[in-house]
């Protein structure tokens, strides 16, 4: 079964890597790609089958994006299929009312409705239990204002899950809002030029008088940081197996062609500094898959993996970095060309090392963690 996961996109994969430096040159979501996406089934993974999902856990789940990262070159549409799953679909399926999942769950999991998730602020991301956006009670309302920013699908998405505080300094003041994109007081900014993920839109939302009626509230009020805990295990996992898979294919390419690329009458894997690097490479991809799998083993039986998760993310995100030059190294002048997608690779390996808690927050809460 876990093997048919991995293997579930894999059919679409012509599709899925048409024009991706194009795509990527000029930072455009490319709809014509999430349309086939959607064809292939991968956004149901991880819902109730009630709501017509396959009704795989965690552990499944992560397959078959470690899959999607394996097949497709375009990163970034990953990225915005891994947080199409988690943001809003998973907090609904888990604390939502049974009126919103039956009205949202079948939308999000084919991806008709793309969506978002709104925590970070212009005041800041890694102190997000401080976020500032307020929502007030106003009769069976609320009315939000305020600001995000850095939100991932937010240009094009047509749902959000904001968090919202409600209730007093800290993370207990923090309520979930569930808001259409058309909502009047909600304005989503364009897509924000970056460095890599060019092709998975990030930009802003401010509100405005934003009035959202209380039954669209995901779970009770003062719960977001429960519902924040419970979407960022599942972000990492979810979203660090596509890396997995885009690391995977990097060792095996890499491998390929420094046993076909010669110099000085030999292939350059021959020569020990080259192949010290793959080994590296080898390494690192197969600490990361352990991790991953240690730490999806845990969630999913619901045991403590706080630690895990944050070595985790922090292991792989710098696994990616790291194997990206390695990359860049041994393919040589064509590891800086655009049209190998060796640079590409790398640029898209950047933001993982701050985006769902940077490396020094991850290192952080493993030191608390130790008493230190
Ligand atoms: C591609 C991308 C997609 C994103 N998608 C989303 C999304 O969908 N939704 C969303 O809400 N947010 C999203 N984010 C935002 C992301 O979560 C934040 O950028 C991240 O949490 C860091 O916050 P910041 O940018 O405000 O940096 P800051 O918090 O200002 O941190 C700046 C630097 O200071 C360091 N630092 C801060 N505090 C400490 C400390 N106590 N100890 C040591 N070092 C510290 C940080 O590690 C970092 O190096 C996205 C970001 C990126 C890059």
């Amino acid at each position: 079964m876990t093997d048919d996961l991995f293997h579930l996109t894999a059919p679409w994969a012509q599709q899925l890597n048409a024009d991706t430096r194009e795509l990527d040159a000029a930072g455009a979501f490319p709809h014509d790609k999430w349309k086939v996406l959607q064809e292939t089934g991968l956004l149901r993974t991880h819902f109730a089958p009630e709501f017509g999902g396959a009704g795989h856990g965690v552990t499944a789940t992560m397959r078959a994006l470690e899959g999607l990262g394996y097949v497709c070159h375009d990163a970034g549409l990953s990225f915005s299929a891994s947080t199409q799953i988690v943001s809003v679909g998973v907090p609904l399926q888990r604390f939502g009312s049974q009126e919103l999942k039956e009205r949202h769950l079948p939308r999000i999991m084919s991806g008709e409705a793309i969506t978002a998730h709104a925590i970070t602020e212009e005041s800041g991301g890694s102190d997000a239990m401080n976020l500032a956006a307020t929502a007030r009670r106003d009769g069976d309302h609320y009315v939000v204002s305020g600001g995000k920013m850095f939100i991932t699908n937010a240009p094009v998405a047509d749902l959000f899950l904001l968090y919202v505080r409600t209730g007093k300094p800290g993370p207990f003041g923090l309520t979930t809002l569930l808001v259409e994109a058309a909502t009047p007081g909600l304005t989503a900014g364009p897509a924000m030029d970056k460095i890599g993920l060019r092709t998975s839109p990030v930009g802003t939302l401010s509100f405005d008088e934003l009035r959202v009626p209380v039954s669209q509230r995901v779970g009770q009020e003062g719960t977001g940081f429960l519902i924040l805990d419970h979407v960022m295990k599942r972000e990492v996992l979810f979203g660090f197996s596509i890396t997995l898979g885009e690391m995977t294919r990097r060792l095996e390419e890499t491998i390929a062609y420094a046993g076909k690329r010669h110099q000085f009458g030999q292939p350059i894997g021959s020569y020990q500094a080259v192949s010290h690097k793959i080994a590296d490479m080898k390494m690192r991809v197969e600490t990361a898959r352990k991790w991953l799998a240690d730490t999806g083993v845990k969630v999913e039986a619901g045991q403590d993996a706080s630690l895990d998760l944050a070595a985790t993310k922090t292991i792989v995100s710098e696994a990616n970095v790291q194997t990206a030059l390695d990359a860049v190294q041994i393919h040589g002048g064509r590891g800086v060309l655009t049209e190998h997608g060796i640079e590409r690779d790398l640029r898209n390996s950047i933001a993982g090392t701050i985006y769902s808690g940077t490396s020094e927050i991850q290192r952080n809460r493993i030191a608390t963690l130790l008493g230190l």
